[in-house]
């Protein structure tokens, strides 16, 4: 069995005891919900609960707090993130919080990408749920002021027209970082990790509000930890391969002939953001060399086998893809 926080190997189904202090202060909470999935519950739980439940996009999210050692749904107080399966016309939707849970989680253990603490749970119908930590809630229940880079561009649908989310490039959001953020160095080499990440991992819906900076208690902005990272392919496979483009106003001599970034794209985009080549290409070279462990981590999710076999091969195509170096 493995564990439904970190998928590490357990000889008990729920969470191990890391994953239970990281999630939920050591307290040992049940990894089955007592009540039904959305769903099929039959009660006003939901309609009671959730007076105020956040709607973005076609994914319905719940606020839950833990009460003793029990998660209940709330509508105040909120320290968790509860996604059951989306509803709409995507494809292999019952697998979107499996998708989202792995994809976190190679991105905090495999990639050095700051992630909150997430885990699968069930509801007791035995459908599947994603649930995440909240990172801009402090201990004492107050928040950390946190902007978006929609907002930080004050970008909006009046401005920018309804496409706004996806009307900046990932230079431009880098441009954002350097003239808000003072410890831009630090930051600027988050950010192209997780854009390089995103593409790997097919997360076509990385748009400008997928990125935020928060206010630290030191006073400090920073990026916040990463979010909403899944591979969207097995949603949508016609999809783009990201949801904005690297650079502003232009494509390299290897995109116009290849049709998508290779190598010499994330190199030169690294160097547009300010970070020194040395360190471009380190961070691109430790994408290498993680098979194994990929595959491992994706064997021990909670996918079905055949979403795992196209998990697999979409990262290895587009690692196939970051091999190829046009001006060698
Ligand atoms: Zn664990």
């Amino acid at each position: 069995m493995n564990c439904s926080g970190c998928l590490k190997q357990v000889d008990y189904a729920g969470y191990c005891r890391k994953c239970l202090k990281d999630l939920f202060e050591g307290k040992k909470v049940e990894h089955v919900l007592p009540f039904n999935s959305p769903y099929k519950e039959d009660s006003d739980l939901y309609q009671e609960r959730t007076k105020k439940l956040s709607i973005s996009g076609v994914q319905v999210k719940y606020s839950m707090r833990l009460d003793d050692n029990k998660l209940v749904l709330t509508d105040k107080g909120g320290q968790y993130i509860l996604k059951p399966i989306p509803v709409g016309q995507f494809r292999n939707l019952d697998q979107a919080p499996a998708n989202e849970h792995l994809t976190m989680q190679l991105a905090g253990q495999l990639f050095k990408i700051t992630v909150p603490p997430s885990a699968i749970i069930h509801f007791s119908d035995n459908s599947p749920a994603y649930l995440v930590k909240r990172f801009d809630v402090k201990s004492d229940g107050s928040k950390y002021p946190q902007e978006d880079f929609a907002q930080i561009a004050q970008a909006t649908e009046e401005t920018h027209g309804k496409n706004y989310k996806y009307d900046l490039s990932y230079e431009e959001i880098g441009l954002l970082i350097k003239r808000h953020i003072a410890t831009s160095a630090i930051e600027l080499e988050k950010f192209f990790r997780l854009v390089l990440f995103n593409y790997i991992f097919s997360n076509g819906d990385a748009h400008v509000k997928n990125f935020s900076a928060m206010l630290t208690d030191e006073g400090d902005h920073v990026l916040t930890p990463a979010y909403d990272l899944l591979c969207t392919r097995i949603h949508s496979p016609r999809e783009a391969d990201m949801a904005l483009t690297l650079f502003k106003d232009r494509f390299s001599e290897s995109f116009d002939a290849h049709g998508f970034y290779t190598y010499d794209d994330f190199l030169e985009f690294g160097k547009v953001l300010g970070i020194k080549e040395t360190r471009v290409v380190k961070i691109i070279e430790e994408f290498n060399g993680k098979e194994a462990s990929i595959d491992k981590l994706v064997d021990a999710s909670f996918l079905g086998d055949d979403i795992k076999v196209i998990y697999k091969n979409t990262y290895k195509d587009k690692m196939t893809r970051m091999s190829i170096r046009y001006n060698k």
